[in-house]
């Protein structure tokens, strides 16, 4: 929810500096000439909000800016509100007018934080750094006055100004990112839009100002990141602090009777106040929260944990679960599904095995060492399932039997709740709010296909209610993409959509004679799909594979590389040969090491192991491209 998108962000500097980026994305950028004058014009409401430059990955807090604030809310007090935080990449460049070589600059220009952002470069240059009021400003000001003058702006502001590109990426450290803080009006804040149920979408940044030696320290003990700023006669010490969401309780309370003299001010909704759910109706299952994850044994999901709940419809036999654990063990499923109570369209049809099952499904899963999952239909089932199975299902038909979520919740196991073919997604998130509201700890959600018109389809997979579901609740979201297709063939297509929708998990029935299977096998998925599909989503196999089966993963790790190495070749090409027209050096040192340092991170941060694979890669890249071999 953007409720003042297409409203006005004020931003200071002009067009093509960082800071009209992010106001960009906040509404439609309107520049100022000062940090004061934009926050001036917050205040008289010109502007719905005002976008600040808060702290810089290399440079730290950006103190222009945040005096500013800080200057405003000593006469304003708590007028102001951090709705957001919003990190912006800094890809500073060194530009100059066509002409001037590299050796030949004397003067940089850019605005002070900037500069500090690069003292390596202005070392290596030994020019002199000439602060002007913003990036793209110095651009415009190097263009005009000629000479031996060249500027650090993003790529973006020095073609603007018609200038040459000498270097790139000039940042001391590389990646580097600004975090930018959207402020409010305190009061005008999107939690208060009246008659609107749903909330912000995503968690505002604790900040709080200090000015104090104990506020500070009690800030700094409750775990907040300090951005000190420097003194003033009135206020020696004093700066602003980003608390995380999960100590606000401690830095309030650390903070809660400032000394004599010192001050707090919480930039935002005081910490007494509870936020307000995202639906006011639903406030435990739209809390505003870090995403909640569930942890079995090996089956761990939500706040960025991903699993495959998998195995057959139906238990039929002791061999057949066994059998089946196995192979979705090897797969690497990380829990064991199977239903020994079948909720069945026709009363002729195979009802389940019962509790005699679950007592097979447990061996099976204790020998396959996968958590078990399975679906209780009635209330007076959930005592007895509860004391083997490690996850109640609760499924679609039952989606809203009120007496059997009351009964699930109750219990101290997880509860994996379907999404009902004809329920809304509000009426799904309702069916959960039950379950929590009884007590129960750790929730799943899964959607399984809603009833449409289509009837090639058993259901169609809601993923757009998924994302929906995603906007509005903590809780982590599953997709079984074998009861919304009804079909083996379309299972791994529905599989791969709901992956890249963001799913936290999937649930995949998987049988080994689908021909013989007493429920559900034209939708079953052979062990051998299963594996492939995984394999295909980086899955690791589990611990029980063959080496046949590691080294079949292996290949498809293996045919990613190749597949990527070969379109990062073409792409350097591509590069090289624009460079070559435009004029520019080919080889660009500070580019190299940006890369370098982007593979380090990526392959683990900056440790030397890390750095030494990133190093062997990239020179076998930069080996591979040279003229001649292509
Ligand atoms: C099942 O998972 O076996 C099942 C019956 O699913 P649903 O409730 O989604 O139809
Ligand atoms: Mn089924």
């Amino acid at each position: 929810m953007t409720p003042r998108g297409a409203e006005l962000a004020g931003y200071q500097g002009q067009p093509g500096s960082f800071s009209a980026r992010a106001a960009a994305r906040c509404g439609k950028p309107v520049a100022f000439p000062t940090f004061e004058r934009t926050l001036r014009a917050l205040l008289a409401g010109e502007i719905a909000c005002a976008v600040l430059p808060a702290v810089n990955r290399v440079d730290g807090p950006i103190l222009e800016s945040l005096d500013a604030l800080a200057r405003s809310l000593a006469e304003l007090e708590s007028a102001i509100a951090v709705e957001a935080e919003i990190e912006v990449p800094v890809r500073l460049v060194l530009a100059a007018p066509e002409g001037l070589a590299l050796e030949s600059v004397r003067e940089v220009h850019s605005q002070a934080a900037v500069l500090r952002q690069c003292r390596h470069l202005l070392a290596r240059l030994d020019a002199i750094p000439i602060d002007t009021h913003d990036t793209a400003y110095a651009a415009f000001r190097v263009k005009e006055a000629g000479g031996p003058r060249a500027a650090v702006c993003s790529e973006e502001a020095a073609l603007e100004a018609g200038l040459l590109i000498l270097e790139e990426d000039v940042s001391d450290v590389r990646p580097n990112t600004t975090r930018f803080w959207r402020l409010a009006r305190a009061g005008a804040t999107a939690d208060a839009v009246p008659g609107d149920d749903v909330a912000p979408d995503s968690l505002a940044p604790r900040v709080v100002f200090y000015a104090g030696v104990r506020a500070s320290s009690a800030l700094a003990e409750a775990g907040a990141e300090l951005l000190s700023l420097p003194g003033t006669p009135g206020d020696p010490v004093r700066g602003f602090a980003v608390v995380p969401e999960k100590n606000v309780a401690r830095a309030a309370a650390g903070t809660g009777r400032p000394a004599a003299g010192e001050r707090v001010i919480w930039l935002g909704p005081a910490p007494e106040f509870v936020r307000p759910p995202r639906m006011r109706d639903l406030p435990k299952v739209t809390e505003v929260r870090e995403p909640s994850f569930v942890a079995v044994g090996p089956f761990v999901v939500g706040g960025g944990h991903r699993a495959v709940i998998a195995g057959p419809c139906a238990v039929e036999s002791p061999e057949q679960v066994a059998r089946l654990a196995r192979a979705v063990a090897r797969a690497g499923a990380t829990a064991l599904r199977g239903g020994v109570f079948k909720p069945r369209t026709s009363p002729y049809s195979f009802q389940g095995h019962g509790l005699e099952a679950l007592g097979w499904l447990k061996d099976a899963g204790d020998a396959a060492g996968l958590p078990i999952v399975t679906e209780v239909m009635a209330p007076a089932q959930v005592v007895p399932v509860a004391e083997r199975a490690d996850v109640l299902q609760i499924g679609a038909r039952n989606c809203q039997n009120y007496d059997l979520l009351k009964e699930a919740g109750r219990s101290s196991r997880p509860v994996f709740l379907k999404r009902g073919f004809g329920t809304t997604v509000e009426e799904w998130l309702s069916s959960a709010e039950y379950l929590l509201d009884a007590g129960c700890k750790n929730v799943i959600l899964c959607e399984r296909g809603i009833r449409t018109f289509e009837k090639a389809t058993r259901g169609t997979l809601d993923l757009g209610g998924l994302l929906v579901a995603r906007s509005l609740t903590h809780l982590p979201l599953f997709a079984d993409p074998s009861h919304a297709a009804g079909r083996r063939d379309l299972v791994p297509g529905l599989a791969r959509a709901a992956w890249g929708a963001g799913v936290d998990g999937l649930m995949i029935e998987v049988h080994d004679a689908p021909e013989s299977a007493l429920s559900d096998g034209p939708q079953a998925l052979l062990p051998e799909d299963l594996e492939e599909l995984l394999d295909e989503f980086g899955i690791l196999p589990g611990a029980s594979g063959s080496v046949e089966r590691i080294r079949r993963a292996i290949d498809v790790v293996d045919g990613g590389i190749a597949r990527l190495a070969a379109q990062r070749l073409e792409l350097a090409r591509r590069v090289g040969a624009v460079k070559k027209a435009s004029g520019r050096p080919i080889r660009d040192e500070a580019r190299e090491a940006s890369v370098r340092a982007r593979f380090a991170e990526a392959l683990g941060g900056d440790t030397p192991g890390a750095t030494r694979l990133a190093d062997t890669l990239i020179d076998l890249a930069l080996e591979a491209e040279k003229p001649g071999d292509a």
